[in-house]
């Protein structure tokens, strides 16, 4: 080993060591989400020399999301880069040495397990509980280990799943809570010390389970870094899990949502019926009669009058300055072939 090199210091570390690197390298993990929990993962995780990582999100960056998201940068916001995008260009600046693979997608019950299947360990960025049931199904089905994360304001959880050997999520919550019973970032708050510290565990977590440590975390661990208290409760397997003992995937089982209103705010994203692949060039053509149109290779931002869509190559919409499902549905099949 190189004294001084790239990976030296944790090499040092005597439960990583040399051996421990080397299954770093060696390994695969999929960052599901890559706002400030999935990027502070990414870039952990990159630095640290994991070998291989895809790095999954729907969203191109906003200026809301640079006083957490450690990846990005104000060029980001002002080029309407996707976040897996401007994450993995990021990413390979600072190691060439591994692989990164962004993926701009929406993450559903149709694409999820073909996104995780090849992963030795998946990690949680999501923002959503409903997502982080589907995560679980689908780690479940296929044994994967994960670390769930989520944070809010000042307060955050994580928990690490091995299935069939620890609580899964649906062991410790049998449903996902409704949308409207739990506060989110966007009505809230977060902060970014918070996003930091939860995403360091969970890194951490990730890469012991990588190397096959026996210390990995077994319990619901509660953080809230205002009153600065750390609460780590023990969870069991329950015999009548859904999800890890009837094997039973509801969440994976369940038709993906055409059109979902994005809560907290004035956003709802429609999805298109059947797979698609726009062109932009094409598109652009025929929008420019009604409004301002702007592209790049991987979204196109069509303005006219208040209504403002973010149009993705997949056929994916955020319809922006709408509330209700109907009106961005009518909008879209006003402007878009879908
Ligand atoms: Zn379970």
């Amino acid at each position: 080993m190189d004294p001084e090199g790239r990976y030296s210091r944790q090499v040092r570390f005597a439960k990583i060591g040399v051996e421990g690197q080397e299954k770093l390298r060696n390994s695969r993990v999929t960052v599901l989400g890559c706002g400030a929990l999935g990027g502070g993962i990414a870039q952990c995780l990159g630095r640290a020399g994991v070998g291989r990582l895809r790095i999954v999100d729907r969203d191109f960056l906003e200026w809301s999301n640079l006083a957490r998201q450690v990846l990005f940068d104000e060029e980001d916001v002002r080029d309407h880069t996707p976040k897996a995008v401007a994450a993995a260009r990021r990413l390979r600046r600072v190691n060439s040495e591994i692989e990164v693979e962004p993926v701009v997608a929406d993450i559903t019950p149709t694409n999820v397990l073909s996104l995780i299947e090849d992963a030795d360990v998946v990690a949680d960025g999501s923002d959503n509980m409903e997502l982080r049931f589907l995560v679980n199904d689908a780690c479940v089905k296929l044994s994967k280990p994960w670390v769930y994360g989520g944070a809010v304001a000042a307060r955050g959880m994580t928990m690490t799943v091995r299935p069939g050997t620890t609580a899964c999520l649906r062991c410790v919550l049998e449903d996902a809570p409704s949308a409207e019973a739990l506060p989110t970032c966007n009505e809230v708050g977060v902060l970014n010390t918070l996003t930091g510290l939860l995403s360091s565990i969970q890194s951490n977590e990730v890469i012991k389970l990588l190397i096959g440590s026996g210390e990995v975390n077994e319990a619901l661990l509660r953080v809230d870094v205002w009153s600065l208290t750390f609460e780590a409760s023990r969870v069991e397997r329950r015999g009548d899990c859904p999800a890890c003992a009837l094997r039973r995937f509801d969440f994976l089982d369940a038709p993906a949502p055409r059109v979902l209103k994005l809560r907290g705010r004035s956003l709802v994203q429609v999805s298109p019926e059947r797979p698609t692949k726009l062109d932009f060039t094409s598109l652009a053509g025929s929008l420019r009669k009604d409004g301002n149109v702007e592209y790049n290779e991987y979204v196109m931002v069509f303005k006219s009058g208040a209504c403002e869509l973010d149009v993705f190559r997949d056929g994916r919409v955020i319809v922006k300055g709408v509330s209700d499902a109907e009106t961005a549905r009518r909008v879209v099949s006003r402007y878009l072939p879908l």
